[in-house]
């Protein structure tokens, strides 16, 4: 082993864990306490400040300033009490992080002296000089104003000494330049649609929620690896290294006994998470070496996706207490699993039914059903611009692998559900006989004891039903689960509006409202039945059977993104009010421009891995071998001496041709890259790094990868596989 790697591996084998802290309370007793949720508000507000925030955070009822004051200074109060001295908009800009700008509560008193401020117009609204977030060209420079907006919908809350307030982030001119602000008027335009459409069976039912609980992948990797690994230092993943002998082939890590310095960890992250109101729940090792997961209990889908973007955040953060790295790509290791982050969805309503669950009477089960197509028929309208709600370069190594969910969207509904929508749609011997509510002769009664057992659950589905919800799967590790959320509410917002004009439609022909429900159902279960497949998403099968279907089975990423200009996409985003079509041509911009640079950067630090650690290192012990040869026939009669050579020669010749591949190859694709970056068009960029450069990484690699297996391990100067994942 070289001295470097030998050091750094040596290190990281003798960590120990670091002791955590435990605190004395129970969990349920500092669950929160950094978050100024509606009890410290009920504590720290008047009875009219209080009254007004809480109808305005239900109902979204524009707040005056007087309350915005009264808030603030509450707000402060609490934040100063708990040893804040700095505040932050914290808010989601189009990169996969967060952004802040921090600012202390000091101002001038007036009598040379400073005093703590804060006041409802800092609260409400800022403007952080963030010029140089993307953008899509909505803002150039020199138009650079850029505003922070509070969403009282999410909590404040406290991360060390910062009170921290979420903020949607939006240009001058009013568009959205992040994830929040068009993921809550999704949300309002699902809570409209979907109570319009509930109300037909519970005319009692005020809002609908929709849902969302987050199940969180990575890695970890001590931090001395990782820092003697370039490529992952750089672009968040390995660009070359060898599978190891062994990695999950024997799937002992899967649930696995938790190792001790990641428990120390795990310890600090949930009791830090909790302490932010984030409802952590399970932990466990996945599949892969070195990976984990974490989620929580489910939420509001913008309060769990708030607590996503905060725990990622965190993870970051801690993990480095621990000497640890946290991996959220995508896949940052060649040959194993890959990281997701399975959302799971729901809508529900304010009188606590869950609208993804069977219930107990007929009509439970025709509103359940109802919910179940309506969705289905929106996921299927819109297949391909959920893929494109979820690509991006790092998700497009797992898409299509197999581990994760195929690059196709389709539902697994299971055996049971799948039944009934058959019969319904049959509509055998005339089971479906309506005729009020006494006369709702509907099987699908049954459905409530079926599920029970329905333990069929299709890990090869990208957007599967588990029992009462639906769990889209093709989600990114390291992606703001706002952007498939979004997507996911307006198409589902759409559809709903849709269905309830239909259905209305029938009613004012004099049909009986479940007649109407039922039909119009019907025609929808045929419609889009194309989405419905039970069967292995992973086969080669399937990819034919889709096309024949006409699903979208595009893979190129920037070809992928398209899907978010079609007009079938832009009427659906106009209508729900979620994005105009400005709105939507700029982030295309960004995220061409995103995957350009994500492709861009792994081609430079490849390139410049390959031609000074690697080269260099084939070559020296290449000149080894050479050297042994010639010593052979110094001392040794010439026949004999090259019998000896044998091997050496052909380990010579092997290397002589890895290395010239690899720098042939090299070359070219810096010369690719030339070509490519005088592209004018951000799409016509990305298609061609897609298209160029990207074979080529892969190419690259195989050789460097060859090179790793034969060049002595003595001198090999990056940590390998073997030594990132088995780190205890
Ligand atoms: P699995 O790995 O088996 O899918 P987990 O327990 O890891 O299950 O995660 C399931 C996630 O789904 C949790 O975050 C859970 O709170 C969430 N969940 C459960 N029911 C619903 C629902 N109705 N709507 C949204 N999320 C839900
Ligand atoms: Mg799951």
């Amino acid at each position: 082993m070289s001295t470097l790697r030998f050091r750094v591996v040596e290190a990281a084998f003798r960590k120990k864990a670091v002791e955590v802290t435990i605190p004395e309370e129970k969990q349920s007793e500092f669950f929160a306490s950094r978050v100024f949720n509606r009890e410290k508000m009920f504590r720290y507000l008047s009875d009219k400040a209080f009254t007004r925030v809480d109808d305005s955070i239900e109902n979204g009822t524009p707040l005056d300033m007087e309350t915005a004051d009264a808030v603030a200074a509450g707000m402060k109060k609490w934040a100063l009490e708990n040893g804040a001295t700095h505040y932050t908009h914290w808010f989601h800009p189009l990169t996969e992080g967060t952004a802040e700008k921090h600012d202390t509560f000091l101002d001038p008193d007036g009598k040379g002296g400073l005093i703590e401020k804060f006041s409802g117009k800092l609260l409400v609204q800022q403007e952080p000089d963030a010029s140089s977030f993307p953008s899509g060209g909505i803002r150039n420079t020199f138009e650079a104003r850029g505003y922070t907006a509070w969403d009282p919908s999410s909590p404040a809350f406290i991360v060390g000494d910062t009170l921290c307030i979420p903020t949607i982030f939006i240009s001058y001119t009013g568009e959205s330049l992040d994830y929040k602000a068009p993921l809550l008027k999704a949300l309002e335009s699902v809570n409209k649609a979907a109570t319009g459409v509930c109300r037909y069976f519970n005319p009692d039912v005020k809002k609908v929620y929709a849902y969302l609980g987050w199940e969180q992948e990575y890695f970890l990797v001590d931090e001395g690896l990782y820092a003697a690994r370039p490529d992952l230092l750089l672009t968040g993943r390995t660009l070359m290294g060898h599978e190891s002998s062994k990695n999950q082939q024997l799937e002992d890590h899967y649930f696995g006994a938790i190792p001790i310095r990641v428990l120390g960890f795990l310890k600090d992250l949930e009791i830090e998470a909790l302490r932010l109101g984030i409802p952590l729940k399970t932990r466990h090792n996945e599949v892969a070496p070195n990976q984990f997961e974490v989620a929580p209990i489910f939420g509001e889908c913008n309060l769990s996706n708030d607590h996503n973007l905060l725990i990622m955040g965190l993870m970051r953060n801690l993990a480095r207490n621990h000497g640890f790295r946290v991996l959220l790509h995508e896949k940052p290791f060649k040959g194993i699993n890959g990281s997701g982050k399975h959302n799971n969805w729901s809508l529900g309503t304010d009188t606590g039914i869950l609208l993804m669950a069977p219930g107990k009477t007929p009509e439970d089960n025709l509103r359940f059903i109802t919910f179940t197509v309506n969705v289905l028929k929106a996921v299927y309208r819109h297949n391909a611009l959920l893929k494109a709600s979820i690509a991006s370069a790092g998700n497009a190594h797992r898409l299509g692998a197999n581990e994760a969910p195929p690059a196709i969207i389709s539902s697994f509904l299971g055996a049971q559900v799948s039944a009934v929508l058959d019969r319904l749609e049959r509509a055998e011997g005339g089971q479906v006989v309506v005729s009020g509510k006494q006369g709702l002769k509907l099987d699908i009664a049954r459905i409530p004891e079926l599920l029970l057992d329905n333990t069929d659950r299709n890990r090869t589905s990208p957007f599967a039903f588990t029992g009462n919800r639906f769990e889209f799967r093709a989600v990114g590790s390291e992606a703001n689960c706002a952007a498939a959320m979004l997507v996911l509410n307006a198409a589902v917002s759409e559809q709903l509006t849709m269905f309830k004009a239909e259905v209305d439609a029938l009613i004012a022909s004099g049909k009986d409202k479940y007649a109407a429900i039922i039909e119009v159902v019907r025609k929808d279960i045929k419609e889009s039945k194309a989405i419905h497949f039970d069967g292995n998403g992973y086969s080669e099968e399937w990819k034919a059977e889709a096309a024949r279907r006409g699903l979208d089975s595009e893979t190129s990423v920037p070809l992928i993104i398209d899907a978010y200009l079609w007009d079938s996409s832009v009427k659906m985003f106009e209508s729900t009010g979620v994005m105009t079509h400005k709105e939507l041509e700029a982030r295309n911009e960004v995220k061409w421009e995103t995957y350009t640079k994500k492709i861009q950067i792994e081609a430079r630090v490849l390139g410049d891995l390959a031609m000074n650690h690697i080269i260099p290192v084939a070559t020296r012990y290449q000149s080894s071998l050479i050297d042994n040869v010639y010593k052979l026939r110094d001392l040794f009669p010439e026949g004999k001496a090259t019998q000896m050579s044998v091997h050496n020669l052909e380990i010579i010749e092997d290397i002589s041709n890895h290395i010239s591949f690899i720098k042939v190859k090299t070359d070219e694709m810096v010369e690719a890259r030339k070509v490519i970056n005088r592209l004018e068009s951000a799409r016509e960029k990305a298609i061609a790094y897609h298209d160029t450069v990207v074979p080529m990484l892969d190419e690259i690699r195989y050789h460097i990868d060859k090179l790793e297996l034969i060049v002595d391990d003595e001198l090999w100067t990056l940590p390998k596989y073997r030594e990132l994942l088995f780190i205890r």
